[in-house]
């Protein structure tokens, strides 16, 4: 009687401990689950970044080249205008537009030269924009002798001097879905001299915001704020191109057109990003004045903004977004930032707006020292070029692309 009196509560406390303790793994268990998800959300912007693509960029590239060097006030340079248009047009990409300028070459400088200074001795020497020169330096100029392309059908194609006269240049948009009215600039020149295919300078530019173009404008991406991409024409010349641009369309930024249409013809400035030259990268000319062959493993994407512009700051800033973001979405090369931008078509915006530039080397005491030997000159060509290099532009395209979708929110649907 004892026994089978005392047997049912032992048994019972048993149950209620095993009870508990199942209680306390089921408690641990779902905890478990909510700190560490199983699959963690795929980051979207990584996503619209893998849309770029080796192969298409260079065939971009290639379909620049068919028109030549494209020097502006030629045919030529036309032709390659309408190409562009109608490759943005079958991009998707919204309100494909182009403004019209006159180009006018000027004048060249006649009078008196200027007494000689006296020599500075506290002078440093000193590169465009601002950088200072080191090492071996070549040559570097640009080329206006057709004998030099050994090619005769380009050099056929690039016989048609510049007249003076209107010129063109087209622009897109990604709309922005909540911010319609504000934008960054997205852009790079299709002009190019020299009797060669301006196929680096700028075609490696011109292809990379194309590219960008494209993705950004399927049907199932969504940004917050607009980006405008424009393929300035006449930056050999002196930056016409984007001046122009940014003489007309400066003053409408902003304004609702019609008012109460929601639609902003010109957005409101937030960022500019130029890209000039992206592909070429083989380090500084050897003593003998001769450049490797091959691109330099530790090659990088240059960033630069321009200290004495009025905006520095801001321009700071988005160097180090873009920095962030190759860091995070390029594959194979890194970025760097200097402080010396020059001579590119961001320079008509830097003190209007938060401006850089991107390109394969600095610009004033790299490229300016002769580390590109095709700039400018009739090697300019697609075949010039290996994937190594054309990989330095893809992932300057990753860093621009990824930095400009953080920068306006970018999703897929
Ligand atoms: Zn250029």
């Amino acid at each position: 009687m004892v026994k089978i009196r005392k047997s049912p509560p032992v048994y019972c406390r048993l149950m209620k401990r095993i009870l508990a303790s199942l209680a306390v793994i089921a408690a641990v268990t779902s905890t478990h689950a909510q700190q560490a998800p199983a699959t963690p959300a795929p980051d979207p912007i990584r996503t619209l970044v893998s849309r770029l693509d080796l192969d298409r960029y260079k065939a971009t590239i290639k379909g620049l080249t068919q028109f030549g060097d494209r020097r502006q006030g030629t045919k030529r340079n036309r032709d390659a205008v309408d190409w562009i248009e109608a490759q943005l047009k079958s991009y998707g990409c919204a309100g494909v537009e182009r403004i019209t300028y006159q180009f006018t070459t000027p004048p060249p400088r006649t009078g008196n030269n200027p007494p000689a200074a006296r020599p500075d001795p506290n002078a440093i020497p000193t590169a465009q924009g601002g950088g200072r020169p080191r090492g071996t330096r070549t040559r570097t100029g640009v080329n206006t002798d057709p004998l030099k392309q050994p090619d005769e059908k380009l050099r056929a194609l690039n016989s048609e001097p510049a007249a003076d006269g209107e010129r063109q240049e087209v622009y897109c948009t990604k709309v922005g879905s909540t911010h319609p009215e504000e934008t960054y600039i997205v852009a790079a020149h299709m002009d190019g001299h020299g009797w060669g295919e301006a196929a680096n300078d700028d075609g490696s530019g011109t292809a990379l915001v194309m590219e960008i173009a494209r993705i950004m404008s399927m049907p199932d991406v969504v940004t917050d704020r607009s980006i405008r991409f424009a393929l300035w024409n006449n930056e050999e010349t002196g930056l016409n191109g984007s001046r122009a641009y940014a003489d007309q369309r400066g003053p409408l930024q902003g304004k609702e057109d019609p008012p109460g249409s929601g639609r902003y013809p010109e957005p409101k400035w937030l960022g500019m990003i130029q890209h000039d030259m992206m592909m070429f990268d083989h380090g500084m000319p050897r003593a003998d004045g001769t450049i490797s062959p091959e691109q330099r493993p530790e090659a990088d994407v240059n960033i630069e903004f321009q200290m004495t512009a009025k905006l520095a700051d801001g321009a700071k800033a988005l160097a180090w977004a873009l920095h962030a973001a190759n860091e995070k979405y390029a594959t194979d090369y890194p970025a760097n930032i200097g402080s010396r931008m020059t001579n590119t078509d961001s320079t008509s915006f830097m003190d209007l707006v938060p401006s850089v530039s991107l390109r394969e080397n600095e610009r004033g005491a790299q490229i300016g020292n002769g580390w590109d030997p095709h700039w400018h000159q009739p090697t300019d060509v697609f075949a010039t070029f290996t994937d190594n290099d054309f990989k330095l532009g893809l992932n300057a395209a990753q860093t621009t692309l990824g930095g400009v979708a953080q920068l306006t929110n970018a999703r897929i649907k």
